[in-house]
This record gives C-alpha cells, sequence and structure tokens, in this order.
C-alpha cells in the first residue's frame, strides 16, 4: 500500500553543486560527461535522502539542468526553428535556455505565483512534435537499479500549452491532438518497462480560473491517458491553490489512479474532496513552500478531517507541492539563533515530517525515535507560539491607532507644492537608484562582513562610492539624483538586516532559474526598526550636491513576497508591521530634509494570487500597506514608487490608488504599445515609463532615445512625464552607464528645444 509520497524534490544539491558544476560546464572548465556524471550524481543522493526517510513514492524525472519545462520542450520534440540546426544535444539544450552568439534566449519567466522561471515554450502554426524519450527512461533505469520504484513526475499536457506562447498569433491549443499523440506514446513507451509504473502529471495550471475550452481539454487528455495502459498508474497532480468542484468531478470520472491536491495553499479543497470518487488522493498538507516545521498533531488531525469523506486506505500524505521551493537542509545553519533554528524545516527535514505523519496517520507502529521525533515537534511548535522572540504587545498596540492611511492632501493639491519646492523642469530626469556594483564594492562590503576591515574602513569606502556616484551623475546632467545603493547588496536583505523579526541563512539557497538561486530571508516574528535603516548614507548623498537626492526605500509589499514569511499571522498583518517601520523611516528620512522618498514595490504584481477570488482581499492589504507606509510623508514630500514589470492592465486602477506622486516603470523592452492604458484610464498622477533596457549591455543612442521620448509625449503630457532608464544600473557597468545617461540627458535636451 502506498502511504505517502513527495511531489519532487529539489535539484540544485546540498551544496549547490548543480550550479557550479554548471558554471564550470559554461566556461569550459569541465566536459558534458563530466557535467552528467555530476548531476547523476545528484540524482542519486536525492533518491537516497527520500528512501531511507521512507517515502513510497519517490519521483524521478523532478531533476533537470535547467528547468522542467524546458526538458518538456526537449521530450515533445518542439525546438523553435532558430534552434534547429544545432546537432549537438547539449549545446542544443543551453542554446534555448541561455542563447548563444547567433540566436538569443528563449524567454524565461515566472512559475504561477513562485519566484522560479521556467523557460517559455514557443509555439507556432508550423511546430512538429516527436517524442523524445530518452532522459526519462534513463532516469527511470537508474532509479530501478538503485532499488527504487519510482514514479516518473511529467508536465502535463494542459499546463504545457497553458504555459506555452504563440510565435504567430496561432491558437497554441490547436496543438492538443498533436501533443496528446506525443504523451500517448511516451505512456506505451513507457509501460513497456515493468508492471505498475507510477506516472504522476503536474498540472498547476488547474488551479487558476479555467475557461471551459481549458476544462474540456483537460478532461479529454486525462480520458485518454488513463487509457493507454493498465500497467499504468496516473496521478494528476495540482498545487498552489484549489481546483474547483467541476474539475474535480470531471477528473475523477477518468480512469486515472490519484489526484493531488494542496491542502496548504488551497484549504477550499476541503469542500470539494466529496467529488473525488473511486481514487487515491495524494493530500499536501506539508508545505512545500515555506520553511516552519510542520504542527504534526495538527496536520494529522487535517488529514482525519479529510478521511470523513473517503477510507484512510485511500489516502497518501504528502507536500504541498514540488520542494523545489524550498532548501535543502538545516544542516549548515550553525549561524542560525537556536530558538529560530528549531522552528525551521527545509526539504530534508520536510521528508521526515512527511513519513512521521504518514506513520501516525496511518497508524502504522511508531518506534522510540518517532515518539521522540513527535515530542520534539510539539515542543518546538509551542516554542514558536509564545516566544517572547515572536510577539511584541507594544506594536500590536500602535499597529491599531493607524485607522488613516491617507496622504496629507490630495494629489492635485501635492503636486502643485512639490513643483514649488522642488521646482524640476518638465521631462525631469532621474534614475531607479542603484549604480554599478563594482567587483571593488563587493569585496569592500564581504570583507567588512568578515570583520576584515574596520567598521571606519567600511564606511569610508561607501562614502567614496557615493561621492563619485554623486559627481558623475552632476557632470551627466540629470535633475534629480540618487545615491547609489553602495551599501546593499539586496534591496530586501539589506533592509530585513535592520529589522527585528528577521533572521538569516547561511545556506538557504532556493533556484531561481538554471543555475541561479536566491535567498530569501526569514521574517520570522514582529516587525520593528532598530534605528533609522537609510538616512546616514541618504543625507551624506545629499549633504554633497545643491541638487536635490532622491532617498530610496523597498516597499512593504516587495518585503514580504521576497522573504520567507511567518505562517502564524495573516500576511496582511505582517504587511501592515512593515509598512509601520517604513513609515518612521520616512518620516525620519523627511525631518533629516530628503524632499523626495522612493518607495519601490518590484514584487508587488507577483504576490497577485492564481484565483481571481482571492485577488481583491490582496490588493486591498497590499494596497492599504503601501498607503499606511507612506503616509508619514508631508505633502511637500514627493513620493515615487517603481515597479518592474510592464503589463498593468488589470491593476492598473490599484496602482492608481497606492497615490505614488510619481511612478517609474519598466517599458522599455514591451514597447508603448501597453502604455495607452495609462492614458485610457486617464491615470492621475506622474509617470516615468524606462527609455532604454538596463538589463542589456547596449548603449541607447541619442537618436533612438529622442524618438522614444517624442512617443511617450503621444501618450503622457510632458508636464507629467519623467525620463529615466526602466530599472535600477546595479547589474551595468560604468561603460556602459554613464554613455547611457549622457545620451539620455542629450536626448531631453533636444525634445526640450534647449
Ligand atoms: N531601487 C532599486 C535599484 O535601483 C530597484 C530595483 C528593482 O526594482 N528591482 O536597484
Ligand atoms: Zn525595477
Amino acid at each position: 500500500m502506498i502511504k505517502n509520497s513527495i511531489t519532487g524534490f529539489a535539484r540544485i544539491g546540498k551544496q549547490r553543486e548543480l550550479k557550479f558544476a554548471l558554471e564550470a560546464f559554461w566556461s569550459g572548465k569541465i566536459g558534458a560527461d563530466e557535467l552528467q556524471n555530476k548531476a547523476k550524481e545528484l540524482r542519486l543522493k536525492n533518491l537516497e535522502y527520500q528512501k531511507s526517510a521512507g517515502i513510497d513514492l519517490v519521483s524521478v524525472n523532478d531533476f533537470s539542468l535547467y528547468d522542467g519545462v524546458l526538458d518538456t520542450i526537449v521530450l515533445l520534440g518542439a525546438v523553435p526553428p532558430r534552434f534547429a540546426d544545432i546537432d549537438d544535444k547539449t549545446k542544443l539544450y543551453f542554446a534555448m535556455a541561455r542563447g548563444d552568439e547567433k540566436r538569443v534566449a528563449m524567454e524565461m519567466t515566472k512559475w504561477f505565483n513562485t519566484n522560479y522561471h521556467y523557460i517559455v515554450p514557443e509555439l507556432s502554426k508550423s511546430t512538429t512534435f516527436s517524442l523524445n524519450a530518452e532522459k526519462i527512461i534513463k532516469e527511470f533505469k537508474e532509479a530501478k537499479e538503485f532499488g527504487i520504484n519510482p514514479k516518473i513526475n511529467l508536465i502535463g499536457p494542459l499546463t504545457f500549452l497553458f504555459l506555452s506562447k504563440s510565435t504567430d498569433g496561432s491558437d497554441v491549443y490547436g496543438h492538443f491532438d498533436a501533443v496528446l499523440k506525443i504523451y500517448e506514446q511516451l505512456l506505451n513507451k513507457i509501460a513497456s518497462l515493468g508492471e505498475k509504473i507510477f506516472v504522476q502529471f503536474d498540472e498547476p495550471s488547474i488551479v487558476t480560473d479555467l475557461s471551459s475550452e481549458q476544462k474540456e481539454y483537460l478532461f479529454r487528455a486525462y480520458d485518454r491517458l488513463s487509457l493507454v495502459s493498465p500497467k499504468l498508474n496516473l496521478i494528476v497532480a495540482s498545487y498552489f491553490d484549489y481546483v474547483d468542484k467541476d474539475t474535480l468531478t470531471a477528473l475523477s470520472n477518468t480512469k486515472i489512479w490519484a489526484i493531488a491536491l494542496d491542502f496548504v495553499h488551497g484549504r477550499e479543497n476541503l469542500d470539494n474532496i466529496k467529488s473525488i470518487k473511486d481514487k487515491q488522493l495524494i493530500a499536501g498538507v506539508v508545505d512545500g513552500r515555506n520553511i516552519w516545521k510542520s504542527d504534526i498533531n495538527a496536520t494529522v488531525k487535517l488529514l482525519d478531517k479529510i478521511a470523513l469523506n473517503m477510507p484512510k486506505e485511500r489516502l497518501i500524505v504528502s507536500t504541498s507541492c514540488s520542494l523545489l521551493h524550498v532548501p535543502y537542509s538545516l544542516d549548515s545553519e550553525d549561524k542560525l539563533d537556536g530558538e529560530v533554528k528549531n522552528w525551521l524545516s527545509f526539504a530534508l527535514e520536510k521528508l521526515e515530517e512527511v513519513s512521521l505523519i504518514s506513520k501516525i496517520f496511518h497508524g502504522d507502529v511508531l518506534f522510540e525515535k518517532d515518539t521522540a521525533a513527535l515530542n520534539a515537534n510539539i515542543k518546538a511548535n509551542e516554542s514558536r507560539k509564545n516566544s517572547s522572540k515572536i510577539h511584541n504587545n507594544e506594536l500590536q498596540k500602535s499597529l491599531k491607532s493607524f485607522s488613516n492611511t491617507s496622504r496629507e492632501a490630495p494629489f492635485e493639491e501635492r503636486i502643485k507644492v512639490q513643483k514649488e519646492v522642488l521646482n524640476y523642469p518638465v521631462l525631469a530626469t532621474t534614475t531607479i537608484g542603484s549604480f554599478p556594483q563594482t567587483d571593488e564594492l563587493r569585496a569592500l562590503r564581504s570583507s567588512f562582513k568578515k570583520a576584515k576591515i574596520s567598521h571606519e574602513e567600511y564606511e569610508t569606502g561607501i562614502k567614496k562610492y557615493i561621492e563619485e556616484c554623486i559627481k558623475t551623475q552632476e557632470e551627466t546632467g540629470l535633475d534629480i539624483l540618487v545615491h547609489g545603493e553602495p551599501e546593499r547588496n539586496d534591496m530586501v536583505e539589506y533592509f530585513g538586516e535592520q529589522l527585528n523579526g528577521y533572521a538569516f541563512t547561511k545556506e538557504g539557497w532556493v533556484q531561481s532559474y538554471g543555475s541561479r538561486c536566491v535567498k530569501p530571508p526569514l521574517l520570522f516574528g514582529d516587525i520593528t526598526r532598530i534605528k533609522p535603516m537609510s538616512v546616514k548614507w541618504i543625507t551624506y548623498a545629499q549633504s554633497l550636491t545643491q541638487k536635490v537626492v532622491k532617498g530610496m526605500l523597498t516597499g512593504p509589499v516587495t518585503i514580504l513576497n521576497w522573504s520567507f514569511v511567518r505562517d502564524d499571522l495573516p500576511k496582511s498583518d505582517v504587511a501592515k508591521q512593515l509598512a509601520l517601520a517604513l513609515n518612521h523611516e520616512i518620516e525620519d528620512l523627511q525631518n533629516a530634509g530628503i524632499k523626495i522618498i522612493q518607495v519601490d514595490e518590484a514584487a508587488f504584481k507577483e504576490g497577485y494570487p492564481l484565483r481571481k477570488s482571492k485577488k481583491e482581499a490582496y490588493e486591498k492589504w497590499a494596497l492599504e500597506s503601501f498607503k499606511l507606509a507612506v503616509s508619514s510623508a508631508k505633502a511637500n514630500t514627493q513620493i515615487h514608487t517603481h515597479m518592474c514589470y510592464s503589463n498593468f492592465n488589470d491593476i492598473i486602477k490599484t496602482i492608481e490608488a497606492m497615490d505614488a506622486d510619481v511612478i517609474s516603470i519598466e517599458t522599455a523592452r514591451a514597447g508603448n504599445k501597453i502604455l495607452k492604458i495609462f492614458k485610457e484610464v486617464g491615470y492621475k498622477q506622474e509617470i516615468g515609463p524606462g527609455i532604454y533596457d538596463i538589463h542589456s549591455p547596449r548603449i541607447p543612442s541619442v537618436d533612438e532615445m529622442t524618438a522614444q521620448i517624442k512617443a511617450l509625449l503621444e501618450i503622457f503630457p510632458k508636464e507629467k512625464l519623467w525620463i529615466n532608464p526602466d530599472c535600477g544600473l546595479k547589474t551595468r557597468k560604468w561603460e556602459e552607464v554613464k554613455p547611457a545617461l549622457k545620451n539620455l540627458v542629450k536626448a531631453v535636451k533636444i525634445v526640450r528645444g534647449n
């Protein structure tokens, strides 16, 4: 009997071995064979971890050298034409992922509401498909040899098409039958490998609001696929939110073996499980997206509740989603505060949780070590509930006193005063905040962290950088200056480090894309500001110039969305706490004479829930927390915000309601079409659509930028328009930034006619 399962496992390696192997391969230090060997080592380790934890359903093909959607593109033979002439398989694979001298890479975008990025399949009318099952067969046999009867993880046909983009305007679902045929061929091939093989189709697209056509495709797919072979046990796996009742009922009418539902991020699933007939239910009850220890007793209770609807034997205990989204292990976290560490559970620890929960729920014999683990879990959860590290009653009180989050005066009045005080010209020029992060700067910060240099030496270094930044901006002729952010390695970590309620890991890496990992900070407790966080550097920059220097903060929603956030408090409350800390910071900046303050909300949009029904609630608290943060700004203090993405169509009213005086956005890559929405809704506030793409080393010419400014003037009146690059310049080099900004200023002068 199958009692438990893991949706999928992380692949980057405990010490990020995959990252380093990939980088060595790309730089020619190791060959393709050695890369494959390293990959195999990692896969076997993953199998071993899961086997020794007592997991029944261990996956293969959850491993990828770069990305699982890219692997699916290869599996289906859907290689875009520009790569078709590359014979070498490894070269082809990485050319699609990263581009090469001749070809641009395929687009990459966020996997549902996570911070993981997948490669977007490119389909056109002329795309053809052919099966390429080599990787899957290899990894299956490898696991068999290792003594494991694995489940094979695949990205399902609906989700594949759902994530694909059309390069010629044709309907991607036009390929449905062709794609399904390949999946059928694949299942036939898998069926020839043995008896009773488990195949999991990941279909996270079914937790979004699917159209009736999309649902039709889903049912047709699993109707057909579940009839391919009696030797196969098919699983349809959903995660990240709930599956609606119709979809569940229809899936339940197919011959699949199991459905996986997420009970952590889609509690609503509880209401619909009655519709699952004669199937196994894989219950995702251990959070695969967050890093807190499960409350094992509460989880078993939840399972008991689910079991009211079906016999226990049909219930399989699992993670809510793949463990790709959490760090590997707590093993190397020797610097974490012991109390905090005791509340955490990363991928390896989660395996143990799934195993123990399954034992308790299914009534297996508990050994001494199991009882000890359960007791430790109870204690850890109690400590987390009561710890003074987490709960701050004073803060709760002062938050209650904030009921009015509006600015002192309406925008129309504020902007008049601001224009008088700040006296900036039409088409005012500025940048988004950061300037190039040089090797020298990184070395300075790292030596300081390792205590190799004194505090004084560090500060002198930072000041020197700020001086150069100000000088460069003055020479360039920009209107509103910035300090350049040299003291920040990361826009969230920098603030997190200065707030009570945050902790940081040493090795808590999570794959973001390919070889790139991020290390999200841990927001574990009530948030309070220890002391001013940015005032010293901003005021230093301001002291060096007659021009206005813009203060630079990260907004509450972005800080929250890029952290692992406590789950014992609603996100709306956590956001409010962050907002209050920023509110105090803005007050301090203002009192120190800073006249413009930018509050970046780069991750505002990615926090949107997948289900329409939940969007309103998110918008409400996200908006309120931004407003609370900036509500300490006087009418004559100008508030800017910056957002990194470009498609504003569905959220434009919310952005307007944030009521920042000026917003700068990323549009350079997407073109001006997307700006029309601002005109259509009659957007009130001032706006700086990025006029050049900072993601590329290319230096745009004066002509190009002049043309772009003129095009923008067709959409916006000149009094409302700011001119800036489309994001921070930290990833660029000075040699690129200096001429690009000079050209920008020249272009503005030409358009202004001076
Ligand atoms: N102020 C930040 C910077 O310039 C904004 C970064 C971002 O939007 N991602 O780096
Ligand atoms: Zn940006």
